[in-house]
């Protein structure tokens, strides 16, 4: 069957790692580069995985995070973990040392994941767990279609780098304004036909995007990923309008706007589950 993902699953490892360094590739993104020992092993295969990363308390400054002990995974006590889901941008090993960069959209201190990015420096102390799995790319896709906002522009970059050449690239991106555009290298910008809509601009853009490329041909993916209940109108339009089968489409809710540690695993539109 065409577009078929394989799944497979990792160990599960938790890791103590440190801040090595921040750098911003847009002003309202920051990329943190972890590094240590830990990292030895550490596997991403798919271009949409993601890593648990342990925060410390904003109030306390404590970091509490789950352990692997010789007996298995050891919990801490209810309501005394702060995490977050992250996409694993790049993992690097270079004569035993490992880096892993995480992009961190900041948006205010809100968050106890953007406070801490904000505020993070090399010498910080930080716990990611994960990723226990992983789905691969979609075989047989001759053309794949990315919708995303400011926290899923590290999955589509590693889109970008795992689809073969011969695959076509079209990207649609929802973002605050043309400051996120510096987000891409050259060599990503190349790679992809891209459009980039801004907020301030008004709602409604990618619908009317999505709507203008027409009929969806059958060996074409489509991945989304950003804000919750901007995707409600696409992923209807897809699978509703175009009748795009569930496996053409991939819709995920990396946030929902008013909303604490979002649950991604919910339905995008609980008014229509995925079938
Ligand atoms: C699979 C997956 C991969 C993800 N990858 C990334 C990634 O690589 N980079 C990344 O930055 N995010 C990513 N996210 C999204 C990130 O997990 C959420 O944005 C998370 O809620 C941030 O936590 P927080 O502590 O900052 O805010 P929370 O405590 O969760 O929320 C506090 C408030 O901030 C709002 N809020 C949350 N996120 C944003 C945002 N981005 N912009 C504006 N308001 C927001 C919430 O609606 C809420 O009102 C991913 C999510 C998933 C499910």
């Amino acid at each position: 069957m065409t577009l078929e993902r394989e799944s497979v699953r990792h160990t599960l490892a938790i890791r103590q790692l440190t801040v090595s360094s921040v750098t911003y590739p847009a002003p309202s993104i920051a990329r943190i580069t972890v590094s240590g020992d830990e990292l030895e092993g550490f596997i991403s295969s798919g271009p949409a995985d993601h890593v648990k990363v342990f925060f410390p308390d904003p109030k306390t400054g404590v970091l509490t995070a789950p352990a692997m002990t010789a007996e298995g995974l050891k919990r801490p006590g209810k309501g005394k973990v702060i995490s977050r889901d992250y996409t694993p941008l790049g993992f690097r090993s270079h004569d035993g040392h490992h880096e892993l960069d995480i992009d961190f959209v900041v948006h205010g201190d809100e968050g106890p994941a953007s406070a801490w990015a904000s505020k993070a420096a090399a010498g910080d102390a930080i716990v990611v767990a994960g990723p226990r799995g992983s789905k691969l790319l979609p075989q047989g896709a001759t053309h794949v279609i990315l919708i995303a906002d400011e926290t899923a522009l590290p999955a589509v970059s590693r889109w970008i780098d795992m689809l073969p050449p011969s695959v076509q690239i079209t990207a649609l991106f929802d973002v605050a304004d043309d400051s996120v555009e510096s987000y891409f290298s050259a060599e990503h910008k190349a790679r992809m036909s891209a459009e980039w809509f801004y907020r301030h601009d008004g709602l409604g853009q990618l619908d009317a995007a999505l709507r203008a490329m027409g009929e969806i041909g059958e060996t074409t993916f489509v991945f989304m990923a950003g804000e919750a209940t901007t995707l409600v109108p696409l992923r209807r339009y897809l699978r509703r309008e175009l009748g795009l089968p569930k496996h053409q489409v991939a819709a995920d809710g990396y946030w929902r706007r008013g909303v604490t540690d979002a649950d991604h695993h919910a339905p995008i539109d609980p008014a229509d589950p995925e079938d």
